[in-house]
């Protein structure tokens, strides 16, 4: 299926039965690794918001949820700067922390948020990301544990993740069509 958003067509990656599916794995998998722990969910917005919500349907452990707002895109494009938003709202000293993405990309925001939280000398920390673009990945960051896609070095949209704002609201996740630049 095709689509157009803005100035730009996209192209269906991935459908939401195939993304609920993968959820519901990686849901009973963290109900056995922080069985008897009391994990604190950190979404990453804006892009996380629909995948946190539908992987905390699948959590049956005890938890808590919070917030931070980062971003470092602009349009279509990572412009490596990281714009802090709304900073961490909660004490997590000793709190077994999982960092909930969207997508990791360069993983420059992965690496800034790791470190602003070893400042609150958490128990543990690790990422839980649902989409992962392995070719981009210039960090190499231990704490990505829990991966929904791997997927192409790609432009993405749908399923929270916008362009210029536009289209969080897809149900599927769809990929920039290539354009060939001419010569
Ligand atoms: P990183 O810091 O890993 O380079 O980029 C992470 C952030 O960039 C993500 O949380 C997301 O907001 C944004 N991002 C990276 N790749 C994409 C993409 O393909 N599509 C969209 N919409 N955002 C992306």
């Amino acid at each position: 299926m095709h689509i157009q958003i803005d100035d730009k067509d996209f192209d269906l990656l991935l459908e939401y039965d195939q993304i609920k599916k993968r959820i519901r794995l990686i849901g009973i998998q963290l109900n056995v690794d922080y069985d008897n722990r009391v994990p604190v969910f950190i979404g990453v917005l804006n892009g996380s918001f629909i995948f946190l919500a539908d992987l905390m349907k699948e959590v049956s452990i005890s938890s808590e949820v919070t917030f931070v707002k980062v971003s470092s895109y602009d349009g279509d494009m990572n412009t490596g700067e990281i714009k802090k938003g709304i900073g961490l709202q909660m004490d997590l000293k000793d709190r077994d922390v999982i960092i909930v993405e969207d997508i990791v990309d360069t993983g420059a925001t992965l690496r800034y948020l790791i470190d602003l939280i070893h400042e609150q000398s958490p128990a543990s920390i690790c990422v839980c990301t649902l989409l992962l673009k392995p070719k981009s990945l210039k960090e190499d960051i231990q704490e990505i544990t829990y991966v929904g896609f791997e997927i192409p070095d790609e432009f993405v949209v749908g399923y929270g993740l916008d362009y210029n704002g536009l289209g969080r609201n897809l149900k599927d996740i769809y990929r920039a069509r290539y354009v060939p630049t001419e010569t």
